[in-house]
């Protein structure tokens, strides 16, 4: 689904990705750690198509499509979803508003038929009874005013109702309490758990990985993939810290 080759990367002028690889098949869930400014995010805006990341070799492609080629309406649409560690506030633009929007513009770009107003209604109410969100929130505007916790079940939310087939999440559970972090994993394996979806979970701590068990651990340190393996990896990490697991190169 997601092939990722050599990829470097550069943001305001200095190298941060330094030769990415990896592959991600349909039914994968992929989990990435690693030490603050190891590159994580930079991965994650770069495979978005943030503006002000520049890529400086290697390719990507998405089921086939050259991904880096697209622009970053054209990744959502071809079935890329970016949940972020900070969910933007839109103020004066309903949840509502916001996703029947969103959702039609990448069915049309797909040449799918766009929802009406009232299946698209009854699409964000089951969505949101499935992951314990109030439906109430549903009318309020985007994320405004939400506690941490509800900015990411509104995400989990988001990403059920886009339904996308791979979703990058970047410490999606940072600063969650255990609710929102059950949650969180609840919609992650409900909506994503499929043999036809991917999963790159982006974190730097194992707790998440309790909820949503990864299929591969792999650590970035100083924008290279320095070690995979397995969910083991993951509570090795935690219990002998990320400089004793990989060395050197966690500095
Ligand atoms: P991580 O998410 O793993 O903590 P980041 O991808 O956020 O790491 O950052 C990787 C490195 O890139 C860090 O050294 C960080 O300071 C640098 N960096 C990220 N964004 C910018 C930027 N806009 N300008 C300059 N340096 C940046
Ligand atoms: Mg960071
Ligand atoms: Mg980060």
């Amino acid at each position: 689904m997601l092939k990722i080759e050599n990829l470097h990367a550069e943001t305001a002028g200095k190298a941060i990705l330094k030769g990415i690889t990896l592959t991600i098949n349909p039914g994968e869930i992929h989990a990435i750690m690693g030490p603050n400014g190891a590159g994580k995010s930079t991965l994650a805006y770069t495979l978005g198509g943030r503006p002000g990341y520049e890529v400086t070799d290697g390719t990507a492609t998405f089921d086939g499509q050259d991904l880096l080629a697209l622009e970053p309406h054209e990744r959502a649409a071809a079935g890329l979803f970016l949940g972020f560690q900070y969910p933007v506030e839109i103020p004066g633009v309903s949840n509502l508003q916001f996703l029947r929007t969103a959702l039609n513009a990448q069915r049309t770009a797909r040449g799918e038929k766009e929802l009406s107003g009232g299946e698209f209604i009854k699409l964000a109410r089951g969505e949101a009874d499935a992951l314990g969100l109030d439906p109430d929130m549903l009318k309020r505007p985007v994320n405004v005013g939400f506690s941490g916790g509800e900015k990411k079940r509104n995400e989990m939310v988001q990403m059920g109702i886009i339904a996308p087939k791979l979703a990058i999440l970047d410490e999606t559970d940072s600063g969650l309490d255990i609710d929102a972090l059950k949650a969180v994993g609840h919609g992650i394996n409900t909506i994503m758990r499929k043999p036809d979806k991917a999963v790159l979970l982006i974190t730097h701590y194992q707790r998440l990985l309790d909820y949503v068990k990864p299929d591969y651990v792999h650590v970035l340190a100083a924008g290279r993939i320095v070690r995979s393996g397995g969910p083991e990896l993951a509570i090795e990490l935690e219990r002998e810290g990320y400089a004793e697991t990989i060395g050197e190169v966690a500095a």
